[in-house]
This record gives structure tokens, C-alpha cells and sequence, in this order.
């Protein structure tokens, strides 16, 4: 007999209470969601409002508990209510929220960022990734003089105006708005290539590269679930920029301390030595769950943000001593020995069990992963752009996320989005997972 979710042995589909807060919420709250993905558009259905969590878990308003494969959208690697973790913030809260003056963690943080991170020399601490990324933009466009950007379909790099943006017709148009409330002007310095497209890369290069700032990129992109740079579209993306003096931006804020201690840019550098990006954009677990995020790069460009050069950048939270606390005491337990072998094996452990069960039932199914950072697809082999993740089936999608969903396991409610597993989630977790899975793919 197959392991089950047996916290709620009547089921997780009671949404009453859940239901009763989305009413509520939808009348002061556009959607009833303060960030779109909550509402459970893309699978339908009620979002769950959570009432608290604990490790691998949280409970729903109607008291069902979930085996959590999101941790707040990466930043909870260490499972919910780390007991270190609660202690550094509760020692920290004593001690006020808000200075608006210089702190000792926001330099110790700092330091801790760019130790492990060989392309840092230097970093600043900022509320969020969409803020961090923006910023990351500004001083390249500064440090350049330059004001194009590139970024790829399918890569998310925050909210900012000039990141929302999708591919225009051919590499001589730029990009369009994919918000209302953009105007075009504000999107066209931005071109958006195809992911993992050498070709293409090449010609924006030789057309465009001398007049760019910079190049950003997701080098492990969870916003399109999970599609890998290739080692050799990493290699000539370094190499173009190099030689025509475009900054070369990593989005770390989803992959930074989620797939290794050294961040993606470490994966890469594996199989291409001396591998660094010129900056980087980090967020999500370096807040440990709370609103903190960094962007950060070599001396010579970082010295040209204000007070001490000519880019202006300003946070009124920016550096908050609760949030620096958080994070010191995050990174202070994933930098423990093994912490990411761990954490991979498990993550894996997973993967393949998922992959083996919908092999076994004959439904198409691919998946990769690193470190804690996981991806699947109801596809017969992995995607390697945007164009390629759109052909899944999302009605199937939405079927498997439901099912999983009504056995207790809270997944991506899109299938544009990765997912997470924490060093909380255990040996039974992952079992309970596959059987619900296996259970699903035995259905249809
Ligand atoms: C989440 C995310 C962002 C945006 O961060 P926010 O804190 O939500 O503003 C930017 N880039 C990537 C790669 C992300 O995953």
C-alpha cells in the first residue's frame, strides 16, 4: 500500500474558509492577490490562503496541510521556521526594525555575498529582485554609456518597465510592451532574443552589440520552469559581450544559493574555466523569506553608483537590520558542509521518482534540476526556449496540479514555474509526493 498524506485523512479539498478570505479579499484587492501568479489563474480553482507553516508544510485557511514544493517562490531553502533563523530575527526585532542609518549586518552581509561568489567585488543591498534587477540596468546603462539591452523570451527579470517587454518582428525592431501601461518608448532600447540561439545571438551582436549596455540573462530560467543555458551558448554569450564591451548581467535572484553556494555562475564555471559574469542580480534566498535582495559586480563598475559616482540609486528599507539578519543566519546554515549534496540528492530523488512513475504509466514526461531548483515537463524531452515550454499540454498540466493539490502536495499553480525542495522536505515527503503522483498517471 502506497504511502498517503495522512495529516488529513478526509482529503485536502475542503476550501471554505479559503474561499470565504478570496471573496473578501477580492473586494480590496485587485484579483485578491498581491502578485498575480496567487490567484490560481493559469489552473483555476481556489487559491489557498496559508495560516502558517512549519519545515516542509503549511496549513491552509481550513486547517489541510500541504507538503509546500514553492518556500515563498525559492527563498525558503531551509524549510519554514528554521529554529536559527527564528532566533537571529527575533534577537534583531528587539533591537529596532528600521534605522535609515548604516548597520553592521548589512557589511557583514555584504561580505558574506561576495565570499562566495568569485565575480563580486562588491554588492548593494536593495528590498527586491524587480528593484535589484532595475538597478542592475541603470548602472550598466551609466558604466556603458550605452542604452540597448538584450534579454531572452521566456527570461523574468522583475516588473521594471523596460523588462516587460516580448520579442519584436525580426532583430532591426525592438521589443513590445507585454503591459498595458508602457510606453513604447520605454521599450525601445530593449531586444529579446530566443533563448539558447547562437545564430541569432551572433547577428544582434554584429548589428547591435557596439550601441549595448548590457546582456541579461537567466542562466537557469525557472520562469520558463526550468530551461538550462547550454554550456555553449553560455560560452559564446561571454565571449560577444567581452568583445564588444557589453556588460554581461547573471539573473541569479531564483538561482543564487538555490542551485550551489557559488550561485549558477559556479555550475557554468565548471565547464568553462575562468567563467564569470560581469554582474549579478541576486535576491529570493538571500532574504531567507524576507523583502531583501542585492545586485553587484566588479569594483570599476559598482564605484559608479551614488554617492561616489554619477548613477543614482536609494532605498529608504534598503540594507533593513531584520532582513540582514534573516539572511546572515540563511546563508550562515546553507554554507554548512554538504548542505547542497544533500539538498541535490533529495531534489533528484524526486525527479526521478516523478519521471519513472509517469514512464511506468506511459505518460511523456521530462525533468531537470540543481540543487534544490526542479522542473518538469508533460513533454517527451526537456525544452530549450520559450516557444519549445509552450507546447506542453496545459490542460494536462492543470489536471496533475489539481490532483496533486486534492492529495496534499502544493505545486507551481503554473506551469511556467519551477519548483522548490528544502532541506525540511524528507525521505517521506518525497515518497508521499510519488505516490500521489503515481496515483494521478495511473488515472489518466
Ligand atoms: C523572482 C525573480 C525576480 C523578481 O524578484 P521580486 O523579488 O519578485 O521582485 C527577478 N528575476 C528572477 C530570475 C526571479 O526569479
Amino acid at each position: 500500500m502506497a504511502l498517503q498524506n495522512t495529516e488529513n485523512p478526509v482529503g485536502h479539498s475542503e476550501t471554505s474558509r479559503s474561499q470565504a478570505l478570496f471573496e473578501r479579499a477580492k473586494k480590496r484587492i485587485p484579483g485578491g492577490v498581491n502578485s498575480p501568479v496567487r490567484a490560481f489563474k493559469a489552473v483555476g480553482g481556489t487559491p489557498r490562503f496559508v495560516q502558517r507553516a512549519q519545515g516542509a508544510y503549511f496549513w491552509d485557511a481550513d486547517g489541510q496541510r500541504f507538503i509546500d514544493y514553492i518556500g515563498s517562490w525559492g527563498p525558503m531553502i531551509l524549510g519554514h521556521g528554521h529554529p536559527a533563523v527564528i532566533e537571529a530575527v527575533q534577537k534583531a526585532m528587539l533591537e529596532g526594525f528600521s534605522y535609515g542609518a548604516p548597520t553592521e549586518r548589512e557589511v557583514e552581509l555584504a561580505e558574506q555575498i561576495v565570499e562566495r561568489v568569485p565575480s563580486l567585488d562588491m554588492v548593494r543591498l536593495v528590498s527586491s529582485g524587480t528593484e535589484a534587477a532595475m538597478s542592475a540596468i541603470r548602472l550598466a546603462r551609466g558604466a556603458t554609456g550605452r542604452s540597448k539591452i538584450i534579454k531572452f523570451e521566456g527570461c523574468y527579470h522583475g516588473h521594471a518597465d523596460a523588462l516587460l517587454v516580448k520579442a519584436g518582428s525580426g532583430l532591426a525592431t525592438f521589443g513590445n510592451a507585454t503591459s498595458a501601461g508602457v510606453p513604447p518608448e520605454v521599450v525601445q532600447h530593449t531586444l529579446v532574443l530566443e533563448y539558447n540561439n547562437i545564430v541569432e545571438l551572433e547577428e544582434a551582436f554584429s548589428l547591435h552589440g557596439s550601441s549595448t549596455a548590457c546582456l541579461m540573462i537567466e542562466p537557469i530560467c525557472g520562469n520558463m520552469n526550468f530551461v538550462r543555458a547550454s554550456v555553449l551558448f553560455m560560452k559564446r554569450c561571454r565571449e560577444l559581450c567581452t568583445q564588444y564591451g557589453v556588460l554581461f548581467i547573471f539573473d541569479e535572484v531564483m538561482t543564487g544559493f538555490r542551485v550551489a553556494l557559488g550561485g549558477a555562475q559556479s555550475v557554468y564555471a565548471k565547464s568553462i574555466p575562468g567563467f564569470k559574469p560581469d554582474m549579478t542580480v541576486m535576491g529570493k534566498v538571500i532574504g531567507g523569506g524576507m523583502p531583501l535582495a542585492a545586485f553587484g559586480g566588479t569594483r570599476d563598475v559598482m564605484e559608479q553608483l551614488a554617492p561616489l559616482g554619477g548613477v543614482y540609486q536609494a532605498g529608504t528599507l534598503s540594507g533593513n537590520p531584520i532582513a540582514t539578519a534573516c539572511g546572515l543566519a540563511t546563508l550562515h546554515e546553507l554554507s554548512k558542509p554538504g548542505f547542497y549534496e544533500a539538498l541535490g540528492a533529495r531534489t533528484q530523488s524526486l525527479m526521478t521518482g516523478m519521471s519513472a512513475a509517469a514512464a511506468k504509466a506511459g505518460v511523456p514526461f521530462s525533468t531537470d534540476s540543481e540543487g534544490g531548483m526542479m522542473g518538469f515537463f508533460l513533454l517527451d524531452k526537456l525544452p530549450h526556449n520559450y516557444a519549445a515550454v509552450m507546447k506542453t499540454d496545459s490542460a494536462l498540466f492543470n489536471r496533475f496540479f489539481h490532483s496533486m493539490l486534492a492529495q496534499g502536495i502544493y505545486l507551481a499553480p503554473a506551469l511556467f514555474e519551477a519548483g522548490f525542495v528544502s532541506a525540511a522536505h524528507t525521505a517521506e515527503d518525497v515518497e508521499i509526493t510519488l505516490a500521489a503522483a503515481t496515483k494521478f498517471f495511473a488515472e489518466i
